[in-house]
């Protein structure tokens, strides 16, 4: 990666190398423009990782600490704003952001989310507002991230889900035996249980990881070691990084209870999270 001395000129300025900085200064600087990010936390190492959430998120490891980035808020123009005891807003405080430690659930919206006030109408003392774009114009760009970041799951399996031009491009994820139960009980409710889509690799994909089956308990704010989700801006910040993903996840204590002999383990029926 180039660095930059402070005197020198840079076509743009990042500041935030989270889920949506990392993607801007990738897909800039791949333009050919010259581009600097700035982000507040560390780039965190494979090393770095542990899997404990009271560390990574009750004690803010790998989130925003109260104290070094106070947040403050305030009911009403009159009110003075406040720094609340604790934190009502956390985000991932490293380069890669939120995307190195979230759950890696990857949904797009429905067609009617960009249009609730018309559906629904106003709300009172709320500035509700339809989306000034359809779910059609962003349509093209939900396909070239899950693309991008490899996001496994079975197109169509969900019957209340908006068009999309395209499949997944990876099957789902495994489902394990709470999966199987799960979809069991809820078909039987008459509901209509379906793989999600995660942001995490079900298949070797573009250089990244030829994993053994993945493992996944749906536990967030630890970061999956191995087989992990696609961080967005440190992997696309260094390239280099992208052949090491891919493996097997460090969540595996929670997966190492086989499932019951008769509900055997299986692919895109089901799922956790
Ligand atoms: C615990 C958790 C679980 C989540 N699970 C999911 C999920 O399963 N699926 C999903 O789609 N979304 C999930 N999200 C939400 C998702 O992570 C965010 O929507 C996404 O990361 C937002 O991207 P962003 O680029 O706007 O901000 P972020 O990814 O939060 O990045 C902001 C970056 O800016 C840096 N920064 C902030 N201020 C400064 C400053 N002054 N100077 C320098 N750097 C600064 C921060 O350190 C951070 O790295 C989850 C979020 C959390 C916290």
């Amino acid at each position: 990666m180039k660095q930059y001395r402070p005197d020198d000129e840079v076509d743009f300025l990042i500041i935030g190398a989270g889920a949506s900085g990392g993607i801007m200064a990738k897909q800039l600087s791949t333009a050919g423009f010259s581009v600097v990010v700035l982000e507040q936390g560390p780039y965190l190492r494979e090393k770095d990782f542990e899997h404990d959430e009271i560390k990574n998120t009750v004690l803010s490891g790998m989130t925003n600490h109260l104290a070094r980035q106070p947040h403050t808020y305030r009911t009403s123009d009159s009110e003075t704003a406040k720094v609340p005891n604790q934190k009502f807003i956390q985000y991932g405080r490293q380069v890669g952001g939120g995307s190195v430690h979230f759950t890696a659930n990857y949904w797009r919206l429905w067609e009617s989310d960009f249009r609730q006030k018309s559906k629904w109408g106003g709300v009172q003392g709320a500035s509700l507002a339809d989306w000034p774009i359809t779910y059609a114009d962003l349509e093209p760009y939900y396909t070239k991230a899950e693309e991008e970041l490899g996001v496994s799951g079975l197109a169509g399996a969900n019957p209340f889900e908006a068009w999309r031009s395209k499949p997944y491009p990876l099957p789902p994820l495994p489902i394990k035996s709470s999966g199987v139960l799960f979809e069991r009980a809820t078909r039987k409710l008459g509901l209509h249980p379906f793989p999600a889509p995660m942001a995490i690799l079900s298949q070797p994909y573009r250089g990244r990881g030829a994993p053994p089956p993945p493992q996944y308990a749906g536990h967030r704010h630890s970061h999956c070691r191995e087989n992990r989700p696609l961080r967005n801006s440190p992997e696309l910040l260094h390239p280099q990084n992208r052949n090491q993903l891919g493996r097997t996840c460090d969540r595996r204590h929670l997966l190492r209870r086989r499932p019951p002999r008769s509900v055997p383990a299986r692919q895109g029926r089901s799922c956790l999270r």
